[in-house]
């Protein structure tokens, strides 16, 4: 059976007569534990609810391939998944080696918070200088491809020098989602997301999860959710349940949108640089052939200064001016203005969404054509 398949059936109930053929979300916070508690599945809201134990199964069988079993723990967003594998993996005088690219939120947590309790963060800028930076650390953090810049990492070659070196493996998955591209599967420890992105899809929650092969590993990762507390509600797991059938329909949609937008992109004098792992003149691209199966929604690009880019996106007018991606509506946003990220004033990150192709780009053309002379100094 086609993965596609395996998704959009994956909520289905077992066929039983008079069933409800997909599970609702169950509200409470006790559960009846009459003696002893050992072995109750259930008992108070904040370790296990069965909403997410629906919703752990899904997600795990995406993660999966066949000759393993992925374990997931979700999570009330990406960030509060990211925390808890930097939390449940790293302990003072460890090492944690990072790509400079990567989001900038987990970069600022390790930054005002892990460094504070005694993590050294190594950053990675060259693959080069992998090896060296590997040597005595205890976790390698990848992201791929990377926000904003969609830079491409090679899983499978990254995950084995982490492994010659002794060293975990943990992937920020969230482009692609696990439809797109399976971490475990290329040779990652933990596989990390906000499904917060195209995993749910319609911009109405947040999420993350963390997938894991290994049992001791999916414990400590479960145990750090109970401990802190941090938990999602059942709603919002069922709302991701209820979103999890269309995302072939959406992925593929939205991926070809993205791809069709880069190419439109590249003949355009107007933009100095396109940046989407599916163009082959990516420099990523034959990595992201290799190991993704959609290569996202997200395209970047750059116009010449923050006036064209601003310009751009009042002009446009089926790209809503918006931050997060992944989502049935298409987004676009100057992407300098939150600061944190080393790109230019110009730099516009696009989420491309299901509508018609064809309005799209006609939008972005007009949207080119009509920057003023001025600002067009390519022309
Ligand atoms: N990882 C990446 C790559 C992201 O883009 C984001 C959010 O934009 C996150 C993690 C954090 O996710 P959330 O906003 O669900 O906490």
């Amino acid at each position: 059976m086609r993965e596609s398949t395996k998704v959009v059936r994956s909520t289905l109930t077992p066929a039983v007569a008079g069933r409800e053929m997909q599970l609702g979300p169950v509200f409470a916070a006790p559960y009846h534990v009459p003696g002893d508690p050992a072995g109750v599945p259930y008992t108070y809201a904040r370790a296990h609810n069965p909403t997410w134990t629906e919703l752990e199964r899904v997600l795990g069988e995406m993660e999966s391939d066949g000759s393993f079993e992925a374990k997931v723990v979700v999570f009330a967003s990406g960030m509060a998944a990211i925390a808890a594998v930097f939390g449940a993996v790293l302990r003072p005088g460890d090492a944690i080696v990072m790509p400079s690219n990567s989001y900038y939120t987990a970069r600022v947590l390790l930054r005002e918070y892990f460094v504070q309790m005694g993590i050294v963060v190594r950053v990675l800028d060259a693959e080069a200088e992998l090896e060296k930076l590997l040597e005595g650390a205890r976790l390698l953090f990848l992201e791929t491809p990377s926000n904003p810049t969609m830079e491409v990492s090679d899983i499978a070659a990254m995950s084995e020098a982490a492994h010659r070196a002794g060293v975990l493996v943990a992937v920020d998955n969230t482009t692609p989602t696990p439809l797109g591209q399976r971490p475990l599967m290329l040779g990652a420890d933990l596989s990390v997301a906000s499904d917060t992105k195209s995993l749910s899809g319609h911009g109405d929650i947040l999420l993350g999860h963390v997938a894991v092969k290994d049992a001791a590993l999916l414990a400590k990762i479960d145990q750090w959710r109970t401990l802190t507390g941090g938990i999602l509600g059942p709603m919002e797991a069922w709302l991701a349940l209820r979103s999890i059938p269309t995302l072939p329909l959406r992925l593929e949609k939205s991926c070809a949108n993205a791809l069709a937008i880069a190419e439109f992109l590249g003949t355009r004098s107007e933009v100095e640089k396109v940046m989407y792992p599916g163009l082959p003149t990516h420099p990523g691209y034959a990595v992201a052939r290799r190991q993704m199966r959609y290569f996202g929604a997200v395209v970047s690009f750059v116009l010449r200064d923050q006036e064209a880019a601003e310009a751009f996106l009042s002009k446009a007018e089926l790209l809503t001016d918006a931050t997060s991606f992944g989502g049935v509506v298409t987004t676009a946003e100057r992407r300098a203005k939150w600061g944190g990220d080393a790109v230019a004033p110009g730099f516009i990150r696009l989420s491309a969404g299901c509508e018609d192709v064809e309005d799209l780009i006609a939008d972005m053309a007009q949207a080119l054509d009509g920057l003023p002379r001025a600002l067009d100094g390519l022309r």
